[in-house]
């Protein structure tokens, strides 16, 4: 019998779902998402395999749960007659406690219900998928991988958050986030054979609609630029990244704005976005920069912002063996990447533009200090084989 394990992975609005066969090597066979989820208009689309890609159909997804009957219409099929022999799920936030990939039981679902203010715009709807595949298939083991455990190993001085003292005992502290992408680059610079990843100091980019970075010692997160919760650290799509907090009281003082439309602002109408006041995509804003002084200000400000981090990191880790770009901006934008890399040659980074408009991987000069990476993170992948991991273990 092959092993089938599904992965899905809930954003606030969105579901994406990855199906794998195998064991020892994992084979991705079909991928697809659900956008818009709480919207008329909700959508079906497909990724792969071939013959279903770029597929668009409507579908009635008035939540999370409810996704549930496409994604199992899509994947059975594929299945060759066998059974599910597990599904992941990402869970953002884990909190203090859950490190490991876990097999889902009451307790901790449980918890996760607790944890729910960390995160609401995330945890809920992960936490009613779990509920609703429970009640469907109860046999059906369920493994949540979290997207914090990553950043487990942050020295305690990288988690303190400078607030009274009180609000660690609540939990309040950094924790971080695309903490499966991160794992999954270790790996491949392992699988390269780059030194750095076992014995040095590496820094690494995610940088898609949310953006954060991780400074990496001897493979082990050392500090990391989201927070509390994933809206902290770098300008992001919609998301502001870092603020002064005073702007919390002056906000409420001035515009009587209450804490659920602060939350909103930052989270949903902030970064690219407010600036621009056009898009939270950085390729449609690279397509108007040159007309429009808010596109061309927000990739600025973007750029800018990821130099002074690597900046930060490469001070905290002492130095800097091995740079590493992901996430669709990460991986998709020469000139992005080479405008954060721009004058940093004094930390011994030095991109080849030639290798950086077509990467095959390495993107620095022969004489840069530093390697510099372009890197396909796959968390779906990261997911499957820690689910199969748990389950081999059980
Ligand atoms: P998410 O965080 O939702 O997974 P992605 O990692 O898919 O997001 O990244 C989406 C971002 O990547 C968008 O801002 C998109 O414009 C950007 N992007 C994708 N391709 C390119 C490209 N060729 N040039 C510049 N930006 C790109």
């Amino acid at each position: 019998m092959q092993d089938f394990i599904l992965v899905l992975n809930a954003g606030s609005s969105s579901l994406k779902f990855a199906l794998f066969r195998g064991k020892s090597e994992l084979i991705q066979i079909l991928a697809g998402a659900i956008e818009r989820i709480g919207q008329d208009n909700s959508e079906l689309i497909m990724k792969m395999p071939a013959k279903t890609s770029g597929h668009h159909r409507s579908v009635s997804a008035k939540d999370h749960a409810s996704c549930l009957d496409a994604v199992l219409g899509e994947i059975v099929p594929l299945l060759e007659g066998s059974e599910l022999t597990a599904i992941g799920h990402r869970i953002v936030h884990g909190g203090p406690r859950y490190l490991d990939p876990q097999f889902v039981t009451p307790t901790l679902l449980e918890e996760l219900g607790r944890l729910s203010p960390y995160d609401p715009d995330h945890l809920p709807g992960e936490i009613a998928l779990i509920e609703a595949i429970c009640n469907r298939h109860p046999k059906l083991p369920q493994v949540a991988c979290f997207d914090t455990a990553f950043h487990q190993t942050m020295p305690r001085i990288a988690k303190l958050l400078p607030i009274p003292r009180r609000f660690e005992a609540q939990g309040v502290q950094r924790y971080g986030f695309h903490g499966l992408s991160y794992a999954y680059l270790i790996e491949e610079l392992v699988r390269l054979d780059d030194p750095a990843a076992t014995k040095g100091r590496v820094i690494l980019a995610h940088l898609g609609n949310g953006a954060s970075m991780t400074a990496v010692r001897d493979g082990k997160s050392v500090d990391t630029s989201m927070g509390f919760t994933p809206a902290s650290g770098l300008v992001m799509g919609t998301r502001s990244g870092d603020l002064d907090p005073g702007l919390v009281s002056y906000l409420a003082h001035t515009e009587q704005m209450t804490p659920t439309q602060f939350q909103s602002m930052v989270n949903h109408e902030s970064g690219l976005l407010g600036i621009s006041e056009t898009s939270s995509d950085m390729r449609e804003l690279l397509e108007h920069e040159s007309e429009d002084v808010r596109a061309a200000e927000a990739v600025a400000l973007f750029c800018y912002q990821a130099k002074k981090w690597i900046g930060s990191f490469a001070a905290a880790l002492g130095g800097l063996d091995t740079l590493v770009f992901a996430g669709g901006i990460g991986e998709n934008s020469p000139v992005v990447r080479s405008r954060i890399c721009e004058g940093l040659s004094f930390l011994g980074i030095e991109v080849h533009e030639a290798s950086n408009a077509d990467p095959a991987g390495l993107i620095s000069t022969s004489a840069s200090r530093v390697c510099i990476r372009v890197i396909h993170t796959d968390e779906e992948l990261m997911i499957a084989r820690s689910v199969i991991r748990a389950v081999d273990l059980h």
